[in-house]
């Protein structure tokens, strides 16, 4: 963006908005100004940053460029608007006190918490006053929305606020050349939050001790809850199984892949391989856990049997300081919950639970006011997709092309994030889990309250999920607001149309496992031909029965019997599958009664729910220990240079039938289940793009939207993406928010604002 170059001094107005609060960008414009020769002033206000620059109109002109240029790497500028003003009398250039007015028709952003930087890495072994002083953090780093509590972000605002500086800290905020220049959370040895350790009946106070006995203790084989920058999270040898397995135990019901933090990026290139995309996500100021492909030197207890690794790198002073101590390259770092639980965020909790099961637990005493758990991606074709956003990317908003001004999406009821609208902004909540947990619920209602004041946002209209059994829908409707009910996958295939401003009709693709239609059936694999108002559903998978409804989504095996039962008949029990032998005749009869007599059997068109049939026809996933096990071990063990694949039919529906049945003779033929899934990844793929294929010859339409927690598949994903590019189509995919139920509530928000601007509500 160029100003238009002017001759002669003069005064412009500078706006900036975007995530420009609490990633020092006010001390940034302060050097720019004066490195530039500008006077005059920038300060925080509830819309971005103002700034009242004069100058020459070249310096003018290269300021405002460089503004875009050389922000500092947390800042995201939406928008830099200039306007000119009568000429200021400035002798210098300042930095104003913040506004805050609570009516202010705009608001900033508040920053997600940003990963600790390279300089106070420095810093930690340089600085007299900050050697090892485990939150040491500076304008660019350090902890940000976990802190929080109310706008402007200024310190008396946050968990800091009960911390009063030293004089060597204050000098330092006060110094607009130091590198902590109004720094909010500045801290030191002297005057910071400190850290604690409880283990074996014993308080530890001295930090090196502290350090040295989490270290003998997680080498010699113990397990250590660690606080870390939005919760608790448990920790032990991510190289010995022992221990590992031990855990999984204590944690309850738990089969999870646990994510692993290796010392630095080389360890972890002993562990997993990489490519440069994910290097760049792994080592970014987000610091989430990557998904990548093991190299199989972990014990199989880490990822439960996949060959896949949640990898991270340390995020935290504390983390890098603990490596130095440790002889192990690598940490199981798992959240610090049980089952479905929210992450335990205070110190009290900690001690009461995770005590129990933890031989030690090591905290500091700032309050962590928002919780925000670890972020989870993945890189699919060349670019990252994000499977839990919470920590380094909440509260960050996307930018919408609607104006969703006080409207309250609720989301989903697993992997649920709310969504609020302020203006042009959708503002999505961390992430915050399964609803029906009554824990989370409890999160989920604070954190939705919190967001409200947090954001100033006053909700008029509130829109949910058709399901009316979700806890989000009765929380929608007992608000007594007017509601707005949205099917489930037009909120996925909207969800990504708003990450990339469409707003017309497109092919929108949606493969999911659960959500109401609106015929009363289970859908999750839609072809829609659709835009953010409204959606006509072209095609969906055939329907099979669900045989115990929710029931077999728990046991895929039950899918299985369901699928071959609908394609063979009672044929099904003479095959001598490996299926029908581990299942039993016993529970297969009396499957096939209830889907005889249609007891509780819904009928489900769910995409997942076909990949769970095949997963455990394979025997590779029985009874899920947790959400989408099957569908992933199906993946995981697909071979990837398999070209060949089974017969399908399209009508108006696509049918399986002959699928199951090629996969039923390989499977008699002693062919290796690896090819066998390879096989099927390429028959979903092919059978998506006919009939994207199909639907552009009816309508003309060549963008097509993919949306669905199945498209975390990178196989399949991958397949369907090159195929349809290739002919030409414009393919449009998930990068902002999950492509899961974490993501819909974005979907429900722009819909319900959509239906209000044509006032149909
Ligand atoms: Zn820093
Ligand atoms: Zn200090
Ligand atoms: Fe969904």
């Amino acid at each position: 963006m160029r100003v238009k170059i002017i001759k002669g001094n003069s005064t412009i107005k500078i706006t900036v908005k975007g995530l420009v609060q609490g990633v020092g960008f006010r001390p940034f414009i302060y050097r720019l100004a004066t490195n530039h020769q500008i006077t005059g002033w920038v300060k925080n206000a509830d819309e971005g940053v103002i700034i009242h620059a004069s100058g020459d109109s070249v310096s003018l002109a290269l300021f405002v460029d460089a503004i875009k240029t050389d922000a500092p790497a947390a800042a995201s500028i939406l928008s830099i608007t200039t306007k000119k003003l009568p000429n200021g009398c400035f002798t210098d250039f300042r930095i104003l006190k913040s506004d805050n007015n609570r009516n202010a028709a705009e608001l900033t952003q508040i920053g997600p918490d940003i990963a600790v930087c390279a300089n106070c890495l420095t810093d930690l072994k340089k600085q007299t006053h900050r050697v090892s002083y485990p939150l040491i953090n500076c304008t660019h780093c350090g902890p940000r929305f976990s802190i929080i509590k109310n706008l402007p972000y200024d310190r008396v605002r946050t968990t800091m606020g009960k911390f009063a500086m030293c004089r060597t800290c204050h000098d330092e905020f006060n110094d607009i050349n130091d590198r902590r220049f109004h720094a909010q959370p500045i801290a030191c040895n002297q005057c910071g939050p400190i850290y604690k350790m409880l283990a074996e009946g014993e308080e530890i106070t001295n930090f090196e001790a502290i350090l040295k006995k989490s270290a003998s203790m997680l080498d010699g084989g113990r397990i250590v809850a660690v606080k870390g920058v939005g919760g608790f999270f448990i920790a032990c040898d991510a190289l010995k199984n022992p221990t590992i397995l031990k855990l999984r135990n204590l944690k309850g019901r738990d089969g999870k892949p646990f994510a692993v933090m290796f010392r630095n990026t080389n360890k972890v290139l002993d562990f997993c391989f990489a490519d440069s995309e994910e290097l760049t996500l792994l080592q970014s100021w987000r610091r989430p856990v990557v998904i990548l492909p093991g190299k199989g030197k972990l014990p199989d207890g880490v990822s439960n049997g996949l060959k896949t690794v949640g990898a991270f790198l340390p995020y935290m002073p504390f983390h890098y300081l603990l490596f130095e101590k440790l002889k192990t390259d690598a940490l199981v770092f798992t959240s610090g919950n049980f089952s479905d639980e929210p992450i335990i965020k205070s110190n009290k909790k900690a001690f009461d639970k995770l005590a129990t099961i933890c031989d030690a637990v090591v905290f500091y005493n700032r309050k962590i006011y928002n919780r925000v758990d670890d972020s989870v991606d993945r890189i699919i074709n060349s670019k990252p997709q994000i499977i839990r956003r919470s920590r380094g990317y909440a509260p960050a908003p996307v930018p919408t092309t609607i104006n969703v001004t006080n409207i309250l999406a609720v989301g989903g009821e697993l992997k649920n994030t709310f969504c609020i609208g302020r203006n042009n902004s959708a503002i999505l909540s961390q992430h915050i889990g399964d609803l029906k947990d009554h824990e989370t619920f409890q999160f989920y209602s604070e954190s939705i309250n919190r967001f409200k004041k947090l954001f100033r946002v006053n909700p008029e209209l509130v829109a949910h999920d058709l399901h009316p059994d979700y806890y989000s829908t009765k929380f929608a409707k007992e608000s007594g607001l007017p509601a707005i009910a949205v099917q489930h996958h037009h909120a996925h295939v909207v969800s990504c149309m708003a990450e990339h401003s469409l707003d017309e009709d497109v092919i929108g693709v949606c493969f999911d496992g659960t959500g109401m239609g609106d015929d009363g059936h289970i859908w999750g694999s839609e072809f829609f031909i659709c835009n953010a108002g409204k959606y006509q559903r072209l095609a969906h998978f055939e329907y099979m029965p669900m045989p115990g409804g929710d029931l077999a989504v728990a046991q895929p095996w039950r899918m299985a019997v369901a699928l071959l039962y609908q394609i063979l008949g009672k044929e099904l029990v003479s095959l001598n599958l490996p299926l029908v032998r581990s299942v039993g005749m016993k529970k297969i009869e009396w499957l096939t009664r209830a889907m005889d007599k249609n007891i509780n059997c819904p009928l489900t068109s769910g995409a997942g729910r076909i990949f769970d049939a095949v997963s455990a026809l394979l025997g590779l996933c029985l009874e899920s220990t947790f959400e989408a096990e099957a569908p992933m071990r199906l993946e995981d063990i697909a071979g990837k240079n398999e070209d060949d694949l089974y017969p399908y039919r399209i009508n108006r529906n696509i049918s399986f039938s002959e699928t199951i049945k090629g996969i039923i003779f390989d499977l008699k033929t002693g062919i290796k289940p690896a090819a066998i899934s390879g096989k099927f990844h390429n028959t979903i793929a092919a059978a998506t793009c006919d009939k994207i294929v199909q639907i552009n010859k009816q309508s003309g339409l060549k963008k097509v939207v993919l949306s669905g927690g199945v498209f975390q598949n990178k196989i399949l994903l991958e397949k369907i993406v090159d195929k349809i590019s290739a002919e030409g189509y414009e393919v449009y995919t998930h990068s902002q928010v999950p492509a899961n139920d974490g993501g819909i509530s974005l979907g429900q928000l722009i819909i319900a604002a959509k239906k209000r601007s044509k006032q149909c509500v």
